[in-house]
């Protein structure tokens, strides 16, 4: 049967490489995003490579909306084989200085939609006995950093989420695993792209790219990592050793 790979934040940055490198595995690819608009060229590329795309505009905070898309990504496609959470945000500020609305609002959509995404396509892959679920930390949430408590937290809650869900779903046939990037070359960092006392702070003193990244998302979401899961693997450039 074709497989299908949902992935959250998939309308750019390391969301956008990780469906165009999973549509070399999965037939059907759902891109689920805040903001689909920006998804046509991506939505063409995918066709044009064989692929069945479909564009999914979604709030991954919305529990009731993630339910209805899972659902109906279920009837349309027979099943999700792959779910990877991608959307992500950040709002940081030193604690001393951190709004309410920016706690509330990282944690909302980086650690409640990941729990959102899984509470609803986890059903779907147990009743299949099969799935991978990859999710992304950071090593903000391995490591801790300076301005940034509600994001760290939030990648810190999204380890105890795969951690969790890999050891309730193992024994029926689903995987669940993380994996903490350092800095890599998307829209979200763009303002320290040429910043070289960032990339000092990077053992290897570049950025990764966001393809490297959906390399190994690709990897954990594959056959070849089927005795993997509950793990969270750092792509940092060496900065959390
Ligand atoms: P990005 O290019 O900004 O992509 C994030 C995507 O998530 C955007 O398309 C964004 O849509 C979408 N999104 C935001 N809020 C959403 C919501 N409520 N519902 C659905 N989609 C939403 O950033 P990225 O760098 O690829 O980040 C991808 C993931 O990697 C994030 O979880 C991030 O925390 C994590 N990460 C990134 C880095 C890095 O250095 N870039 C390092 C470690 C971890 P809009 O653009 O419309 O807001």
């Amino acid at each position: 049967m074709a497989k299908t790979a949902v992935i959250t934040g998939g309308a750019s940055g390391i969301g956008k490489q990780t469906a165009i490198r999973l549509a070399q595995m999965a037939e059907n690819i759902v891109i689920v995003d805040m903001n689909i608009d920006n998804a046509g060229e991506l939505i063409e590329q995918l066709r044009q490579s064989g692929n069945n795309p479909k564009a999914v505009s979604l709030d991954v905070t919305d529990f009731d909306a993630v339910k209805q898309t899972a659902n109906e990504i279920k009837k349309e496609f027979g099943s999700i084989d792959i779910l990877v959470n991608c959307a992500g945000i950040r709002k940081d500020g030193l604690l001393a200085m951190m709004k309410e609305e920016a706690f509330d609002r990282v944690i909302a959509v980086n650690l409640k939609g990941t729990f959102n995404m899984i509470r609803h396509c986890a059903p779907i892959m147990m009743k299949q006995k099969s799935g991978s679920i990859i999710n992304i930390s950071s090593v903000a949430g391995t490591m801790g950093n300076a301005g940034q408590t509600n994001y760290s937290a939030s990648k810190a809650g999204v380890i105890g989420i795969t951690k969790s869900v890999a050891r309730e779903l193992v024994s029926r046939g689903v995987r669940c695993n993380a994996v903490a990037p350092g800095f890599v070359g998307t829209e979200m960092t763009a303002e320290f792209a040429d910043n070289r006392d960032v990339l000092d702070t990077i053992p290897m003193k570049r950025m990764a790219e966001p393809s490297e990244v959906a390399e190994l998302i690709a990897f954990l979401a594959s056959d070849s990592s089927s005795y993997i899961t509950g793990q969270v693997i750092n792509i940092d450039g060496g900065m959390d050793i």
